[in-house]
C-alpha cells in the first residue's frame, strides 16, 4: 500500500503549536511525526502527540449523532441521523427562543482546538442567534492583564533569544510538560554557560533542566519579585540610565511597594530564606541578560494579575528588556496576524447580549434567574471535568429542564450528561489556520484525511444549524476553506515579509515582529509603566491570595502532566498508564502526620467536595502542599469525582480568570 505524507498542525492548547507530518494510507493516519522544517518545533513532538493516530482512529471515537434514552448521566443513548439531530436542536431552540428569549441559550467552548476557524466557528452563529455570550476566561486572562498593566501591547521576545541569556528563570512553568520546545534555547544558553533557575511550588519534572530550584509558597511569587527589586535598589544594582529613559513610576515603586517588602518579610511569605532571596537578587542584578519565562499557573490565584505585574516589572530595573537575550516572556503576541473579527462577527448580534463568565458555569446553571439558562451547547470542551466546582457543574448539567447538546470526539464526562451528542472531527479531518502563542509561527492546514464515521467539524455543524434556523447571510454558506482564503487575502502588518510561498505550501512560517531595538514600548506613554494610572491599583504591590479555613491546611496544586493536556488525551490508554493513575502527592511529613502511606486510597476534602485519590508520598512536594497532576475523566477515577470538585468559582484580581491554584484541602484515609 502506498502512503502519502501530509503537513498538519497540533491543534491543542499548548504554546508550541507543533508542525506535524502525517503519513496517510488508505485515508487513515498511520503515523504522526514532527515536521523538521518547522522553525520553532524542529521536528520533535511531546509524548502526547507521538501517537496522535491513536486518538484519531481510537475505537472510542463517536461516529454518529446520539440521543439520550435513559436518565441524564446514565450514558444510555441511541444512534440517530444528523438530520434528526439537527431538526431536534432547531425545534427545541425555536421553542425556547419563542417562550424565553435567545439569551437563555448559552454556548460553552474554549480551546479544545486552537485553529482560528474551528475554534471560533460558534461565535458568528450564536451572535446571530442572539444567545448569551461566554467570557472565555478559564486559562490565563490574569496573566495577560498583569503583563498589559506594565508592558501594554509590547511583544514578548522571540523565545529562541533565550539562547543568548546568561541567566534563565523558568518561573512557575513546568516547561517539560507544557512548553518543551522552549527548552531548546534554554539548553543552548546552558551550553554557553548560562545558569538556569526554576521557581515553582514543587519540584516538577522541569527541575531536571535547572541548576537551582527555588520553591515558594503558593501565591507568594509577587513577594519574591518585589523583595528581589528591594535588594537591587538597596545595593545599587539597577540600571539608572534605563530607568530614567524608559520607565514610568520607578521612584514611587521604590518609595512604596519596595519599601514594604524587604527580603525578611518576603522570607515569611515565600518560605525562602532572606539570604537566598538576597543572593537571587545579586545574581539577577549582575547578569548581563536575564530572561524570565513566566508560566500561567502562578496567575491562577486571587492575586494572579498582580503577581504577573510584579514579575514583569523586575527586568525593567536592570534594563534587561533592551538586552539581546534578556527580558520577560509571558506569551507571544501574534493576535493581529489574521483578522479574527472576520470570523467571530460581533456585528451579527441583534443587540449586545449578556456575558457569562465560563468559570462560574456551576453558579450560572444552578442559580442564575435573570433569565435562567435553558439550553447549553458545548463544543470542543469538557466542562464537567475542567470547569471549577465540579459538583455545582454536574448538578447543573443534571437539570432535567436543561437541553444540552455536546459536539465532541469522545463520550466525555460532559457528553455523558447531554441530551444530544454530535460526533466531531479531529484536526486531521478539517482545514484550519493556526497562530502560536509561544512562538511567532503561523501555519495553514488542510484536512489530511476524510472525517471519521459521520463526524463533522465545528464549522460545518454551525453552517448546517444556520440553514436549519433560516439564517440568510451568505457568510453561513461558505466553507471553512473559503473563509480561510478570505482571511489569508486580507492584508495584515504582522504578515508583511513572511515567506509567502512556504506559507501557501502549508509550511509554518515566522512573523517578523521581534525587533529588539525599539523606539517605544507598546504602552500609552511609550515607557514601561511601573506606575500605571489607568489601573485601580496604580503600583505593583504584594496582595495576599484567598484566605482558607484552618481546617483545610494543605494548598492544592492542580498541576500539569506531560501525558495529558487538561482533560484531553485520556482516550489513550498508554498515556493514562504513564500517568500512573489519579494520584495526589504530598510530602512525607504530611503523610506521617496523618498516618498515611504511599499507594493508600485517600479522600481529599474541602468545603466544595471530596475526591478520592491514590496517595504518593514524595520529597518533591514541600510540606503544606498537595499536588494533583492531570484532569482525569470520571470513568477512570478511583471515585465519583475528579480534582475540580475541590476548586472554586472565585475569580482573579484582574481579567476575571480562574483560581484553580488557590484552594485548600484536608486529607483523610478512605474507609
Ligand atoms: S501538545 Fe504542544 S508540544 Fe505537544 S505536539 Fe502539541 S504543540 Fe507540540
Amino acid at each position: 500500500m502506498t502512503s502519502t505524507i501530509k503537513r498538519s498542525v497540533c491543534p491543542y492548547d499548548c504554546p508550541d503549536t507543533c508542525g506535524l507530518l502525517v503519513e496517510v494510507e488508505d485515508d487513515r493516519a498511520v503515523r504522526v511525526t514532527g515536521d523538521p522544517e518547522h522553525p520553532f518545533t524542529r521536528g520533535t513532538l511531546c509524548p502526547k502527540m507521538n501517537h496522535y493516530e491513536h486518538t484519531v482512529h481510537s475505537p472510542r471515537r463517536l461516529t454518529t449523532p446520539l440521543r439520550r434514552t435513559g436518565p441524564k448521566g446514565s450514558s444510555q443513548f441511541e444512534a440517530i441521523s444528523w438530520d434528526q439531530a439537527l431538526d431536534t436542536i432547531a425545534e427545541r431552540w425555536t421553542e425556547i427562543i419563542a417562550r424565553h428569549g435567545a439569551e437563555t441559550i448559552l454556548p460553552y467552548s474554549y480551546a479544545g482546538t486552537m485553529g482560528l476557524v474551528q475554534r471560533n466557528a460558534g461565535h458568528p452563529f450564536f451572535h446571530r442567534l442572539g444567545a448569551s455570550r461566554l467570557a472565555r476566561t478559564i486559562c490565563a486572562p490574569a496573566k495577560e492583564a498583569g503583563w498589559k498593566a506594565v508592558m501594554g501591547d509590547t511583544p514578548g521576545p522571540h523565545p529562541d533569544r533565550v539562547a543568548d541569556s546568561d541567566l534563565v528563570i523558568l518561573w512557575g512553568i513546568n516547561a517539560v510538560a507544557t512548553n518543551i520546545h522552549f527548552l531548546h534555547g534554554v539548553r543552548e544558553a546552558k551550553t554557553r554557560g548560562a545558569a538556569v533557575w526554576l521557581i515553582d511550588t514543587y519540584r516538577t519534572p522541569t527541575a531536571a533542566v535547572a541548576d537551582e530550584v527555588f520553591l515558594v509558597r503558593p501565591g507568594a511569587d509577587a513577594a519574591l519579585a518585589l523583595a528581589m527589586m528591594h535588594v537591587l535598589v538597596r545595593e545599587g544594582l539597577t540600571d539608572n540610565g534605563f530607568l530614567d529613559e524608559w520607565v514610568q513610576g520607578f521612584d514611587r515603586l521604590r518609595a512604596e511597594s519596595l519599601a514594604e517588602m524587604p527580603p525578611e518579610r518576603a522570607a515569611e511569605l515565600t518560605g525562602l530564606s532572606a539570604e537566598a532571596i538576597t543572593s537571587m537578587a545579586h545574581a539577577f542584578g549582575r547578569a548581563r541578560a536575564p530572561f524570565i519565562r513566566v508560566g500561567s499557573g502562578l496567575s491562577r490565584y486571587g492575586n494572579g494579575a498582580m503577581t504577573v505585574r510584579c514579575i514583569a516589572t523586575l527586568p525593567a530595573l536592570t534594563g534587561a528588556y533592551l538586552r539581546p537575550g534578556g527580558g520577560c516572556l509571558c506569551g507571544t503576541s501574534s493576535g493581529g496576524a489574521f483578522a479574527t473579527k472576520e470570523i467571530v462577527r460581533e456585528d451579527f448580534m441583534p443587540r449586545p447580549t449578556r456575558i457569562i463568565n465560563m468559570n462560574q458555569l456551576g453558579h450560572v446553571l444552578n442559580d442564575l434567574d435573570d433569565p435562567p439558562v435553558r439550553s447549553l451547547y458545548v463544543y470542543h470542551s469538557n466542562p464537567a471535568a475542567v470547569a471549577p466546582d465540579q459538583n455545582a457543574v454536574i448538578r447543573g448539567l443534571e437539570r432535567s429542564d436543561l437541553f444540552t447538546v455536546v459536539h465532541e470526539r469522545f463520550l466525555t464526562d460532559t457528553a455523558r450528561l447531554a441530551d444530544l451528542v454530535l460526533p466531531a472531527t479531529t484536526s486531521l479531518e478539517h482545514s484550519d489556520l493556526y497562530r502560536a502563542y509561544g512562538s511567532y509561527c503561523i501555519q495553514r492546514a488542510q484536512a489530511a484525511i476524510a472525517p471519521v464515521g459521520e463526524s463533522r467539524s465545528n464549522w460545518d455543524t454551525f453552517r448546517l444549524l444556520a440553514q436549519r434556523l433560516g439564517f440568510a447571510e451568505p457568510f453561513f454558506r461558505q466553507s471553512a476553506d473559503q473563509l480561510i482564503d478570505h482571511l489569508c487575502r486580507l492584508p495584515s502588518a504582522l504578515r508583511q515579509g513572511i515567506d509567502r510561498e512556504s506559507f501557501e505550501a502549508g509550511k509554518a512560517v515566522e512573523l517578523a515582529l521581534c525587533a529588539e531595538s525599539r523606539e517605544r514600548f507598546g504602552t500609552p506613554s511609550g515607557k514601561i509603566e511601573i506606575f500605571n494610572p489607568a489601573e485601580t491599583e496604580p503600583l505593583p504591590r504584594y496582595r495576599p491570595t484567598y484566605e482558607e479555613a484552618p481546617e483545610f491546611p494543605l494548598r492544592l496544586m492542580t498541576a500539569v502532566t506531560p501525558y495529558a493536556l487538561n482533560a484531553s488525551f485520556y482516550e489513550q490508554e498508554s498515556l493514562r498508564r504513564k500517568q500512573g493513575g489519579m494520584r495526589l502527592m504530598v510530602n512525607p511529613r504530611e503523610a506521617q502526620r496523618r498516618g498515611l502511606r504511599s499507594g493508600q486510597a485517600v479522600l481529599a476534602r474541602n468545603r466544595l467536595g471530596e475526591v478520592r485519590f491514590a496517595l504518593t508520598v514524595s520529597e518533591k512536594v514541600p510540606p503544606g502542599l498537595a499536588v494533583a497532576e492531570g484532569i482525569w475523566w470520571r470513568e477512570f477515577a478511583p471515585g465519583e469525582r475528579t480534582v475540580n470538585a475541590l476548586t472554586s468559582q472565585r475569580l482573579t484580581d484582574g481579567g476575571r480568570g480562574s483560581t484553580f491554584y488557590d484552594n485548600s484541602i484536608e486529607l483523610h484515609p478512605c474507609e
